[in-house]
């Protein structure tokens, strides 16, 4: 090989090696720039995410301000709403002890005291719905005590009497004085009575073209003599058109109400009520009625 030969072979070998090296060189930029191309979609895809959430965070943020400002703007109605039904306790209390006065003036003339007595059953009606309104604005308290169940709910007819009558609704009450369902029940009586209140007047409601409205009561199962005793199970039914199931969960909410002229306030108040007698409400319905079941545990001492 002459020395012309041998150097052109000698080039020839360090040129497959350089292209050797760029060949090696250029996958591995090609390699790499896929890499980094597919690092670049993942990055850009986190910043995306990462868009997303800051927006949805901020949403919530919007949304929990707006939150805050409503609940803000609710207990100053709330406040407002309580100073007033205090201050129209006191009106109210004039008009119902008029009334009896007037009552006792006409007593020799039976029509005109219905008057009087329509007059003192308006203030009862409003008296009650300014209860369920401080009950529900404050938190209930409940100083308990003993209390005659048969004598508590004999307190409550006055008041429903003309609606019973209205929508000719028949009054099956077992808890009557000496009867074995009636118990003495360990209570704060103003909390029970608006309580069994509420209860009876939703019963009533539930029955406009009429029905039968059941009031009983039984021991708490597991009292026993000489054993623990578990209190006492007041129930109010009535033959309604019963709570649709889906309706069930929502009926305690506060506001939820189907009515026309409904608050949605009575069964959160008689939760929260018996609540704070550490006692429990449950309800049971069907397409022929309602039946609400209060548990009230007994005295504490007896307990
Ligand atoms: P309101 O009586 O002002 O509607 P409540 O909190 O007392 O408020 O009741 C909430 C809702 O529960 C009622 O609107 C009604 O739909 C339902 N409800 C309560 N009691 C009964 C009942 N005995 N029968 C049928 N529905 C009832």
């Amino acid at each position: 090989m002459s020395e012309l030969q041998a150097t052109v072979a000698e080039n020839n070998i360090e040129m497959t090696e350089d292209l050797g090296i760029l060949k090696e060189a250029f996958t591995q930029f090609t390699t790499s720039a896929s890499e980094l191309e597919q690092s670049y979609r993942l990055l850009k895809a986190e910043v995306g995410h990462l868009k997303q959430e800051l927006s949805e965070s901020q949403l919530e943020k919007e949304r929990l301000r707006e939150e805050a400002e409503r609940n803000h703007r609710l207990a100053v109605v709330g406040e407002m709403a309580s100073r007033m039904a205090h201050e129209l306790r006191n009106p109210l209390g004039s008009i119902e002890l008029f009334a009896s006065l007037i009552r006792k003036e006409l007593s020799g003339n039976p029509e005109k005291q219905q008057w009087a007595d329509h007059l003192k059953t308006a203030v009862a009606s409003m008296n009650y719905a300014l209860t369920n309104l401080l009950l529900f604005t404050g938190k209930p308290q409940a100083q308990c005590r003993k209390v005659d169940l048969s004598q508590l709910i004999a307190t409550l007819f006055p008041f429903i009497a003309h609606r019973l009558e209205q929508h000719q609704i028949i009054c099956k009450n077992e808890i009557e004085p000496d009867h074995a369902s009636s118990y003495p029940l360990w209570c704060d009586e103003d909390l029970m009575r608006q309580v069994l209140l509420n209860l009876m007047i939703n019963a009533i409601d539930a029955m406009p073209r009429g029905g039968c409205l059941n009031l009983s009561a039984k021991e708490a199962p597991g009292r026993r003599q000489g054993q623990n005793r578990q209190g006492i199970l007041v129930i109010i039914s009535d033959t309604g058109d019963g709570i649709p199931k889906e309706r069930i969960p929502h009926i305690f909410d506060p506001f939820f109400t189907t009515k026309k002229t409904g608050t949605g306030l009575g069964l959160s108040i008689v939760q929260n009520a018996v609540a704070a007698h550490g006692g429990s409400i449950r309800v049971e319905s069907t397409a022929r009625g309602t039946q609400f079941i209060l548990h009230l545990p007994s005295q504490p001492e007896a307990r």
